[in-house]
């Protein structure tokens, strides 16, 4: 490895993490439909998205103009103990699949959260301590973004409450208790503890809940308890802004390096993350400058992008929150028990929807079990024990890796290792004891919820 020009790991200096957010909206021509009211229909305004968010953050969620937003200096502060995360050139991985291809990934697991949602939780506890806030509500599905939430709110001094989607909740009580170690308070949902959570318990006996149930849960408590608002860890305009830290810093060290990125490649629950690595890419791309091809990864059970509407759809199952255009698969959608927990949510970004409905990205489904053959074939090459939801990236990464092999095209490919793994070893034990499934759902069943889409024009 002595003799490579490029090292393993590809780091930035401290003084090099971004000062500003890249707001992609800026340079997109046909920007993401505006969300509208649930009541009226009409395109919410900053002030009632201030009665559920901070106002500086409903601010940044309509704002599809000013492309470049400073990072407050608290913030920055706060991503020094962290951040710049590096960019690891994989060569132990290029070696074992005997490719051509040159294979980069960004790692955000180095923190205790584990993924990138701390990126956004920080700024968002911020904006809420500042506008003299008592705490924030949330919902989390897989835990990670609620353990994020918690580091962020410990921080800056604000109470946690978060609603825990049931099945987590009860396949991952050390998440929970990482939560309680920083402070915040952790109900499942769906709880008896709000009227939407009765209703669906009530409806659903049994059931394991869903992030959008979870929502409407946390949208109730914070409107109904006076200094609180909600705070959403994906899918908002203003978590991809924040996001577009990983993509800032991992372009800033491709160029300090002298490499152009071919393929840009990223998981896609609600896609913050991705959305935030391929800002800067797509950015070019829009103004002709360069081209990329990007490609985002989800899971065959909950195949948003593949198989979804691009409609207008509620963003919870309670319907309280606004209604926003993208690729959804249907509000009440509850998919199978998938292991990516992060992966789970029925709709996709607004900003990433139009991007791809206008053909500037591409997105493959993927089922569990290769998901997991390629995450352990990772760890055990590159040392890091991916996340489920992080292993959906490493699959398609290796795939179009394992097609320079064939065309012996020596492309630059870039993936986002949104997290680590160490809270999901409940799925790789069903993965290395042959009991993973891959529910993928039929067509007659993604209808049913797709016929009860609400009808906008
Ligand atoms: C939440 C999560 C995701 C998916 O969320 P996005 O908003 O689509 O980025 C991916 N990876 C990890 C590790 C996560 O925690």
């Amino acid at each position: 490895m002595s003799e490579q020009h490029i090292p393993y790991k590809m780091y930035l200096n401290e003084n090099e993490i971004p000062s500003a957010w890249y707001n992609l909206r800026a340079d997109m021509p046909i920007k993401p439909a505006p969300l509208l009211n649930p009541g009226t229909k009409q395109p919410m305004t900053v002030d009632e998205l201030s009665g559920v968010f901070c106002r500086e953050l409903a601010e940044q969620e309509l704002d599809n103009d000013t492309r470049f937003i400073p990072i407050p200096a608290e913030i920055r502060d706060f991503y020094r103990m962290y951040r710049p995360s590096p960019l690891v050139r994989a060569y132990f991985l290029e070696e074992k699949l005997g490719t051509p291809a040159h294979i980069y990934y960004k790692f955000e697991g180095n923190n205790t959260s584990g993924s990138h949602k701390l990126n956004s939780a920080v700024a968002q506890a911020y904006y809420a301590k500042k506008q003299g806030l008592r705490g924030v509500t949330t919902e989390t599905g897989a835990g990670q973004w609620g353990t994020a939430l918690s580091m962020a709110c410990s921080f800056f001094g604000l109470d946690c409450k978060v609603y825990m989607v049931k099945v987590s909740y009860e396949q991952k009580p050390f998440r929970r208790e990482v939560m309680r170690t920083y402070g915040a308070s952790v109900t499942p949902s769906p709880s008896m503890d709000t009227a939407i959570g009765r209703k669906i318990n009530a409806e659903h006996p049994g059931t394991t809940g869903s992030l959008g149930c979870a929502i409407s849960e946390a949208v109730e408590t914070a409107v109904g308890t006076p200094g609180y608002r909600y705070v959403l860890g994906s899918v908002l305009n203003q978590v991809l802004l924040h996001q577009s830290v990983i993509g800032l810093e991992t372009k800033a060290v491709l160029d300090k390096y002298g490499v152009k990125a071919d393929i840009v490649i990223g998981c896609a629950g609600g896609g913050s993350n991705l959305g935030g690595l391929i800002a800067p890419f797509m950015g070019e791309k829009l103004r002709g400058e360069n081209d990329y091809r990007i490609i985002a990864v989800e899971p065959a059970s909950c195949p948003s992008f593949t198989r979804g509407r691009y409609a207008y759809d509620f963003a919870d199952t309670g319907m309280v929150c606004p209604l926003a255009k993208m690729y959804t698969l249907g509000a009440d959608f509850i998919p199978a028990p998938n292991h990516a927990g992060g992966l789970r949510y029925h709709g996709m970004s607004p900003v990433l929807s139009e991007l791809y409905h206008e053909g500037l990205m591409e997105a493959v489904s993927v089922k569990q079990t290769d998901v997991f053959e390629a995450a352990e074939l990772f760890a055990r090459v590159e040392g890091i024990l991916p996340a489920p939801e992080s292993s959906h990236a490493i699959r398609v990464a290796i795939d179009e890796a394992l097609k320079c092999k064939e065309t012996g095209e020596a492309k630059n490919i870039v993936f986002g290792l949104t997290g680590t793994g160490y809270f999901d070893m409940l799925a790789y034990e069903k993965f290395h004891d042959g009991k993973m499934t891959d529910y993928v759902p039929t067509d007659e069943e993604l209808a049913v919820y797709a016929a009860k889409l609400p009808q906008i024009d």
